[in-house]
């Protein structure tokens, strides 16, 4: 095999109560990317179309995790890289994490898999660490894995899969503003109080029992963030508007996807999903702000090979 040609797909992060640590895969939303096998050794991106993206391995995180990849294995052959984005950089759903996915899985594909998924989560990080400044697996980790998975612990690769309910369905709305991961970590508090500190724990443990036994209504009650959203949702446009209009049309619940400014919602079916995506869609509409918006079943899959050759 010397090509792959590969989906990688968008991610949900944070999931209102699961900041830093909670992530799930979106299904049909995202990048390709084609990786092929060269004598040159090292990374070459060589074509990126639907982005003004740095060709620079070192400044795009597909080639920092690739070659955090290659550091580990010695091999006397490279990599060439075409991305081709779906997903826009900065929007929220994990574009960063959609390229430092892929180039993991592509190469590891070529090399014959000498690693897992789980364990490529190491390598994609590093791209992550470059994107946002700080090392995080809650996108890369549902990527490669698929589904939802929670992260406990970075340094020893410590996570875990979760099971979650079939008919549980994501509304993305992405308005297209400009909102800098940098800029929406910078309003968080560093010293959170006790009370608060219990309460998000305490919403973070029923929404994962609430997955584990498929139940709809604990999901509901569970998906409130007490620590990030109240500074984070000012940057959001219109954010308590969308919010009240998806509950309304009778989602689960709505937070803010990763840091912003894309907002995601989860419902139970595919019908009540699509309303509220077409619900929260037309909140925007009187700004006058352009958006894109998404309904998507949970991708219980995640990355995955299209054709090789
Ligand atoms: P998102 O949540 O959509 O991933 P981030 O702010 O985390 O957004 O990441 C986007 C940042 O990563 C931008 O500064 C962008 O220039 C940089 N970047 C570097 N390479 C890529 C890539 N291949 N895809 C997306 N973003 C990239």
């Amino acid at each position: 095999m010397n090509e792959v040609k590969i989906f990688c797909p968008a991610s949900v992060a944070n999931v209102s109560c699961g900041f830093d640590i909670l992530g799930f895969c979106l299904d049909k939303i995202g990048d390709e990317m084609i990786i092929r096998k060269t004598s040159k050794p090292g990374i070459n991106i060589t074509k990126i179309v639907g982005e003004n993206l740095p060709y620079e391995s070192k400044k795009n995180v597909a080639g920092v995790s690739g070659i955090s990849l290659l550091n580990e294995l010695s091999t006397d052959f490279g990599f060439e890289i075409e991305i081709y984005k779906g997903i826009k950089s900065g929007s929220g759903i994990g574009s960063s994490a959609a390229s430092s996915a892929g180039a993991v899985f592509g190469i590891n594909e070529l090399l014959g898999k000498p690693f897992s998924r789980k364990e490529l989560i190491k390598f994609a990080m590093k791209g992550e660490e470059l994107a946002s400044g700080s090392i995080h697996a809650d996108n890369v980790a549902p990527v490669l894995m698929g589904g939802f998975t929670l992260v406990r612990d970075i340094n020893s690769l410590d996570i875990i899969s979760l099971p979650f309910p079939k008919k549980l369905f994501a509304s993305i709305i992405h308005p297209e503003i400009e909102l800098k991961t940098s800029d929406s970590r910078s309003v968080l508090k560093q010293k959170v109080p006790l009370k608060k500190a219990i309460q998000q724990s305490a919403n973070i443990a029923s929404l994962i029992s609430g997955l584990y036994t498929e139940d709809y209504k604990l999901i509901s009650r569970s998906l409130i963030d007490v620590l990030v959203e109240p500074y984070r949702s000012d940057l959001i446009p219109a954010f308590n508007d969308l919010k009240k209009t998806s509950s309304n049309n009778g989602s689960l619940g709505t937070g803010i996807s990763g840091s912003g400014p894309s907002v995601f919602a989860l419902s139970k079916g595919e019908k009540t999903a699509k309303s509220v995506t077409s619900e929260m869609g037309k909140v925007l509409v009187p700004l006058n702000l352009k958006f894109h918006s998404y309904t998507s079943k949970i991708n219980s899959t995640g990355i995955k090979l299209i054709s090789s050759r």
